[in-house]
């Protein structure tokens, strides 16, 4: 059951040889037939339809044309050069162009003779062409070779200086499948593959390649992506459990006095269920003796902070310290603010330590920390620094922490012999098939419902040109006693630029709500700690009715009495920034608004994002819809963070065989963790071929 041949250099394959191989490795990390192979097509197209020159559109991914080149000539010097073919069909003429390979092309292509063109139709001084088409002389042949799915491969400009653009990929593969009949080994233990019905490996590997009709291509998709999503599976869900067996936790054996004093006198309302939920399930962690490693999803405004602080109890009663991270100056000073009025009378010693504590203070948090007389520390990645050291740190809370990965974690872990318990809160709802994925060596929580009585936020869209109306809109809303946000973008690529249409827009602002009877503030990232703070703290008196912001604001910050958002350009920010945004209002009893501002440009997907913000106030909802758009590698939260690289599974639709497949790896974990069942051989000797050389999985564990 080895897999020799999948082994096989690449550059043993017939038309290869070793520069090319050499290509291959570092374009695409294909280093032997089992990675072409599993170097999967990225669309399939009908190679049997043709379109007409005079019906072309920017928007097609690609044409086949029908017709012969009328004239041809190389323009330009040097490295402008250029080939340029007058290409007609009995409907128009259109210009093919290439920039290499001419010499080639000038000895091959023929004036008159009748061809089939391929490629993407762009348009350039307003008229179209094709850049690098490809070209086939017609004859019987060729269209016979014609399938309707015929496979497309990614490459690139290097590769496709040696040909191997995604017609030379394709030749490459077949020669795989050739050579390669009788010689692809299962990895799946034979009981799953029939208790799914999948169809081989070696005919999955055979069908999405050169696949026959759609439906076989659908079960090699299918066969194809359960093993992709049983792998990863598989490795995290190991992972997890060796380092439950390495690392013990604190057992927290008693609830005790803290908790119970605070949940009887303290707490300001009662806990939602949900909230009442995600705390058994970590007191049942932390009670256990296993380590607890928890990521805890809630949307804004579920009420995140009160179960983060009645953790934090927990350890206190069991005689260890806890702490607290969050990513802003803003967000910490807001928790030790709420927190220390929530402990109000408690006797508990809460310290606030971020990158702006004076020296004084905060050598005394040191000792007190060393000495054990600071209960509770609450702070920014100020904690995370190695001077700062506990007597007994049992329980550390990470805040909205979009970046922390496996290796501030561990950093983490340092600041105790044994490693403290850990949960992880974030706001930005990360859909359930990433969560599996990116964080499945984390348990996960779920708050899924909001304190009772929020009305849901109004959300609507506006063009500029209704300014008049929302400035109304503003004034009524003012009138009512009521705060406004009007936040512009900041993306660092055009800072100058957008940092200039914040102050314009505050400008505009003041010019349309002149003092005394208005206020305007405003807060932006280059301020410096002390005037942001003087500006927020303005703004929570109600001193400010209008607050015009960059996306500091963004997460956490708290003004109930803040009801309308009002978001600039709001094309220019994705779906989760804008859900956070609005996540600022609807945090008291009144009606909160946001409105959406854009110009009458759009693009496709800028429309559905703005269209999925007035349609739903669901932050998971909004996340599955984010994950569409953007794919897994840009949504926030996911970038450095060691996310596996999928080669064909899509996390956006194929939850249902994520499921499927974790939860087959977990019943072999649970049943054979060894792997020494025969039946289930095959797994070790398939994750010795992936583990082989394959850094990205080290970095995952
Ligand atoms: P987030 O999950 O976004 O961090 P917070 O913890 O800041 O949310 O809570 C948002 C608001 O809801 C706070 O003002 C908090 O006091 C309030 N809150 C939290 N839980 C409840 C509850 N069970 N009932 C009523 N209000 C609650
Ligand atoms: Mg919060």
């Amino acid at each position: 059951m080895t897999g020799t041949f999948l082994e096989t250099p690449i550059e043993y394959l017939k038309g290869v040889g070793p520069e090319r191989g050499k290509l291959l490795r570092n374009e695409l990390n294909i280093t032997c037939f089992g990675d072409l192979l599993s170097y999967f097509p990225f669309r399939y197209v009908d190679r049997t339809k043709f379109h007409k020159t005079n019906e072309l559109d920017a928007d097609m991914p690609y044409v086949q044309l029908r017709g012969r080149i009328i004239s041809m000539e190389v323009v330009g010097k040097n490295r402008a050069q250029r080939m340029v073919a007058n290409f007609k069909d009995d409907s128009g003429i259109i210009e093919l162009v290439w920039f290499q390979g001419i010499k080639w092309l000038k000895s091959s292509l023929k004036t008159g003779t009748e061809y089939v063109v391929f490629g993407k139709p762009t348009v350039f001084n307003g008229k179209f062409n094709i850049a690098h088409p490809e070209v086939d002389e017609v004859n019987e042949e060729n269209l016979k070779l014609q399938s309707s799915l015929q496979a497309m491969y990614y490459s690139s400009d290097k590769l496709k200086t040696r040909s191997l653009d995604s017609r030379g990929i394709s030749k490459l593969v077949r020669a795989v499948l050739q050579n390669g009949a009788g010689k692809i080994p299962e990895n799946l233990p034979a009981d799953i593959i029939s208790n799914q019905r999948f169809i081989s490996r070696e005919t999955a590997f055979y069908q999405i390649h050169l696949p026959t009709n759609p439906e076989l291509l659908k079960k090699a998709e299918m066969r194809l992506k359960f093993d992709e999503l049983f792998y990863i599976s598989l490795t995290l869900l190991r992972q997890k459990s060796v380092n439950q067996k390495i690392f013990h936790g604190f057992r927290f054996g008693s609830i005790g006095e803290y908790f119970n004093t605070f949940y009887k006198s303290n707490l300001p309302f009662e806990l939602t269920n949900a909230q009442k939920k995600v705390l058994k399930e970590i007191r049942t962690d932390v009670g256990s003796g296993k380590h607890m490693n928890r990521l805890l999803q809630g949307d804004v405004g579920s009420g995140k902070t009160i179960v983060a602080l009645m953790t934090m109890l927990m350890a206190l009663d069991n005689g260890f310290q806890a702490c607290l991270m969050a990513p802003t100056e803003i967000l910490a000073a807001q928790h030790f603010e709420s927190i220390t009025a929530l402990l109000k009378g408690m006797n508990i010693n809460v310290g606030l330590l971020t990158g702006s504590t004076k020296i004084s203070v905060r050598r005394k948090i040191h000792e007190q920390l060393l000495s054990g007389e600071m209960h509770i520390l609450l702070g920014t990645h100020a904690l995370i620094e190695p001077k700062v050291q506990f007597k007994n740190l049992g329980m550390v809370i990470v805040d909205e922490q979009h970046r922390f990965g496996v290796e501030q974690r561990a950093k983490l872990w340092k600041k105790n012999t044994n490693p403290p318990h850990v949960l992880i809160m974030t706001a930005t709802p990360i859909p359930r098939t990433l969560a599996m994925t990116l964080y499945g060596d984390l348990d996960v929580s779920v708050i899924d419902e909001l304190p009772p009585g929020r009305k849901p936020i109004k959300t609507i869209h506006l063009f500029d040109s209704n300014r008049l109306r929302i400035f109304g809109f503003m004034k009524e809303q003012i009138n009512l006693g009521r705060q406004i946000y009007v936040v512009y973008p900041l993306i660092e690529e055009s800072e100058t630029m957008d940092y200039k249409d914040l102050m314009d827009g505050y400008e505009s602002m003041v010019r349309a709500f002149p003092r005394p009877q208005y206020e305007v503030g405003v807060i932006h990232g280059r301020m410096s700690s002390a005037d942001k703070d003087i500006s927020m703290g303005q703004f929570l008196k109600n001193r400010i009715n209008i607050l015009v912001a960059t996306t500091v604001i963004e997460v956490g910050v708290n003004v109930p009495n803040a009801s309308v958002m009002v978001i600039e350009s709001a094309e220019r920010f994705g779906l989760s920034q804008l859900h956070q945004l609005r996540g600022r209002v609807g945090r008291g009893a009144d009606q909160s608004y946001c409105m959406l501002v854009t110009s009458f440009k759009l693009s496709a997907d800028a429309k559905l994002r703005l269209e999925t913000m007035c349609k739903t106030n669901d932050g998971f909802e909004i996340a599955d819809v984010d994950l569409r758009l953007r794919g897994p590698g840009d949504l926030a939260g996911t970038q450095q963070s060691g996310l596996p690289d999928f080669k064909i599974s899509n996390l956006a639709t194929d939850g249902a065989i994520l499921t499927e497949a974790r939860n087959a790896a977990l019943k072999i974990l649970v049943e054979d963790p060894q792997f020494s069942q025969p039946k289930n051989q095959v797994i070790a000797s398939y994750l010795n071929f992936i583990n082989r050389n394959k850094q990205n999985w080290a970095r995952i564990s």
